[in-house]
């Protein structure tokens, strides 16, 4: 964050602000982390804020404290819709462009307030005009640490926000495993450990929370992997009908895109899940090394995220869609066995 935005944001802050803090759609563990540890921040220093979430969210996430203070745009549209309209200031937390909060997308569009944007996702749209994008950052929770730092506030931090801000490094990191992991994420998490956050109990709400059914569905999603040596390529699918039939729940399938990558020599892993609600198949890719999934999911499936990790959708049917996939690895084999 440069100078002039540090500035910007500590004027703002200096006068009591109607403060509304969003995260993207599906928020995962560093959307609700980063904007539940903003939302403690700002109400501690006595300014009035809420956060409103797109859409509902798995129950893993739900302990985090300050959850039930968090408004659901879907589930409490009214009331939602009045503190937007009330709001003085707007911070847009882990996502960089207002395509990412499904309908709050036009609300948010028409107001005539300044945002804040604090995000680690590439090519960030301008509606903010004061922006915290960050590419090379491991989590925005990560960059809400060094936020309250501009500010000259870590002494403020307290266990609540200790614990939020853990959640989403260790979410976002894949529990401190992947490359955006660096020596100064480490130094942030020894010191949110050193104000209480209670690193064992968070893995542990976390991670510890399968169902039988979910087990069952992971089951079903192996079996149903297609490894393509060729290309060191991994997939899976997942119809409909197999969730509907393992009771599939929010954030059952979280994490089962990474077991393609562990197989030794695959490097690009994705999961096609098919929602018919919704008449798309949403996707998520992964990858380890150069390749980079922000690029190939911009390019054909209308989404993005990082060059490790991105998400899109189609509009094809499951078994098109991946069709449609495999055909296109021919153009990237150079690439992908490189
Ligand atoms: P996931 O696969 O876990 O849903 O998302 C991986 C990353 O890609 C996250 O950083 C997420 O924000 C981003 N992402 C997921 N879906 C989309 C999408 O449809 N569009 C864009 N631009 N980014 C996405
Ligand atoms: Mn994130």
């Amino acid at each position: 964050m440069n100078l002039e935005s540090i500035k910007a944001v500590k004027q703002l802050l200096s006068q009591p602000q109607k403060i509304v803090i969003v995260p993207h759609k599906n928020p995962d563990g560093d959307a609700i982390g980063s904007t539940l540890a903003l939302w403690h921040y700002l109400t501690d220093r006595g300014q009035e804020a809420v956060v409103i979430a797109p859409n509902d969210y798995p129950k893993f996430l739900k302990w985090m404290p300050g959850n039930e203070n968090i408004l659901n745009f879907e589930r409490e549209n009214g009331q939602a819709k009045e503190k937007i309209a009330e709001a003085t200031v707007v911070f847009t937390l882990d996502f960089n462009h207002l395509g990412r909060i499904g309908q709050m997308q036009s609300v948010l569009e028409d107001l005539a307030v300044p945002f804040v944007m604090i995000d680690h996702h590439q090519a960030p749209s301008d509606y903010a005009e004061i922006m915290y994008s960050d590419v090379s950052m491991s989590s925005t929770c990560e960059m809400v640490y060094n936020f309250i730092e501009f500010l000259g506030d870590t002494d403020k931090i307290s266990l609540e926000i200790a614990n939020c801000l853990y959640t989403g490094i260790m979410t976002d990191t894949g529990s401190f495993k992947f490359r955006s992991t660096t020596g100064r994420t480490h130094r942030i998490v020894a010191d949110l450990i050193d104000k209480g956050a209670e690193n064992t109990q968070i893995h542990h709400r976390v991670y510890d929370t399968n169902t039988p059914g979910r087990l069952h569905l992971l089951g079903c999603a192996l079996k149903n992997m297609v490894i393509l040596d060729q290309y060191r390529t991994a997939y899976i699918t997942l119809s409909q009908e197999e969730l509907d039939a393992h009771k599939y729940q929010k954030g059952d399938t979280e994490g089962f895109v990474n077991y393609g990558l562990t197989l030794e020599g695959i490097i690009f892993a994705v999961i096609f899940i098919e929602n018919k609600e919704e008449g798309i198949v949403k996707i998520s890719f992964r990858s380890i090394g150069d390749f980079s999934v922000n690029e190939f999911a911009r390019a054909h499936f209308e989404g993005g995220g990082h060059n490790n990790a991105a998400g899109g959708k189609s509009d094809r049917s499951l078994k098109e869609t991946a069709l449609f996939f495999e055909s296109l690895l021919v153009n990237y084999k150079e690439q992908l066995t490189a």
